[in-house]
């Protein structure tokens, strides 16, 4: 099969892409903020919801029986899909920004190297529990600066939180590099996967990572809900951030005792609903295969860097050698807001702004760039579209 077909084939799946948008067909290229979802995801979750629904860990019910079976079910399936080892490794949060959050608490003014690329839910949350922070610098294609990074290292931080794939610039990092050097100096490491699991292949096993962070809706799977994985040994070490039914081994009036990991981090009910959407979502990514997104995405890459930098004045922010599926720009003369609402007239969704990202933005001192971002069911024809409608925008606008 040809990348083209299957992008046409994989466009089939996603019953958004039918519509249109101010009269034309929508030109969807923004998945790096959030992916669309495929009718199997949709269909998941109604089904839930008309046929399943009932709470886990609570009845003896049929409902809710199999409710918590199909609940641990995912969990399973998302371990063996991110190589864990156990079940019991995969805890459900609300996204990578509260499986990030837990870690921070448990990092609570320890010494923590992070990088100048990060997304604010990967700096923020360290600043808040009064972590003591130095950052890997990058350089201008907005790569780390590896060098800088093995000198931060000397000075025993407890942990590193890296992202794997920068959301700003699609900087694919070498986290694999980074955490062997982490792990030779003693540090733990996290790794911030948001933007991973719908592009490239994880094995936490293989990367030996202590924590990783995603993200169910940037793949392919609904919001309100994400994934943290943490080796046994460290999950028992920390403590949770949140209390309530669940979570517990005993309560008395005075004390509590906890339950082990991962119920002891889901407090409350959780997104059960969800966690059924987004077994669909990985079962979705494993019957496309990261394989053939890969190469289909890295088709689009090429061809949309090369008709990009054929636009007067545009400048792409981030050359890095390895990237993912994430454009970034900016056209001289024209405001990054008035280029995203023109194109939106012309039924082209695509972000712009700091995309949460302000110290990279000022590191290249910018305050806002243009972004696109692909998923497998777009196409050559979408990216001619776009170099059209950023051309009339040029001739319009500036
Ligand atoms: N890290 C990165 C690299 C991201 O791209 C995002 C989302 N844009 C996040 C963290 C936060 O993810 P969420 O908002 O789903 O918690």
């Amino acid at each position: 099969m040809s990348t083209l077909d299957f992008a046409l084939a994989v466009r089939e799946d996603f019953p958004i892409l039918k519509q249109k948008v101010h009269g034309k067909p929508l030109i969807y290229l923004d998945s790096a903020a959030t992916s669309q979802k495929p009718q199997t995801v949709i269909d998941a979750i109604s089904h839930f919801y008309m046929h399943e629904c009932g709470t886990v860990h609570r009845g003896v019910y049929h409902l809710s029986t199999h409710a918590t079976q199909k609940y641990h079910g995912v969990r399973e399936r998302v371990a063996h899909f991110l190589g864990a080892k156990c079940p019991d490794e995969i805890i459900f949060t609300r996204g990578t920004t509260d499986g990030i959050n837990l870690i921070a608490s448990n990092f609570r003014g320890k010494k923590v190297i992070l990088s100048e690329m990060e997304h604010h839910s990967n700096i923020v949350p360290w600043q808040l529990h009064g972590a003591d922070i130095s950052y890997i610098p990058i350089n201008d294609h907005a790569e780390l600066e590896l060098k800088a990074f093995d000198e931060l290292l000397t000075e025993s931080p407890a942990i590193v939180s890296i992202a794997h794939i920068a959301n700003s610039t699609g900087t694919i990092n070498p986290i694999e590099t980074i955490i062997e050097r982490a792990h030779e100096k003693g540090a733990l490491v996290l790794v911030d996967a948001a933007q991973s699991p719908a592009h490239l292949p994880l094995h936490v096993g293989d990367l030996n990572c202590d924590f990783l962070a995603l993200s169910s809706h940037k793949a392919f799977g609904p919001t309100g809900l994400g994934v943290l994985y943490g080796k046994s040994h460290l999950l028992k070490q920390l403590s949770p951030i949140q209390g309530g039914g669940d979570m517990i081994d005993e309560v008395t009036l005075n004390h509590t005792t906890y339950g082990e990991a991962p119920l002891k981090f889901e407090a409350g009910t959780p997104p059960i609903a969800q966690v059924m959407g987004f077994g669909a979502a990985i079962e979705y990514i494993d019957s496309l295969g990261l394989e053939n997104i890969r190469i289909h995405e890295e088709h689009l890459m090429a061809y949309a860097t090369q008709q990009l930098l054929t636009i007067d004045g545009l400048q792409i922010i981030g050359r890095a050698k390895n990237k993912s599926s994430i454009i970034s720009f900016v056209v001289e003369g024209i405001h990054h807001l008035d280029l995203a609402s023109f194109l939106d007239l012309e039924g082209i969704a695509i972000r712009s702004g700091h995309h949460c990202a302000q110290p990279l933005l000022k590191r290249f001192d910018l305050t806002g760039t243009n972004r696109i971002s692909f998923a497998p069911f777009n196409t050559f024809e979408e990216i001619d579209t776009l170099i059209e409608a950023l051309k009339k925008a040029a001739s319009i606008l500036k």
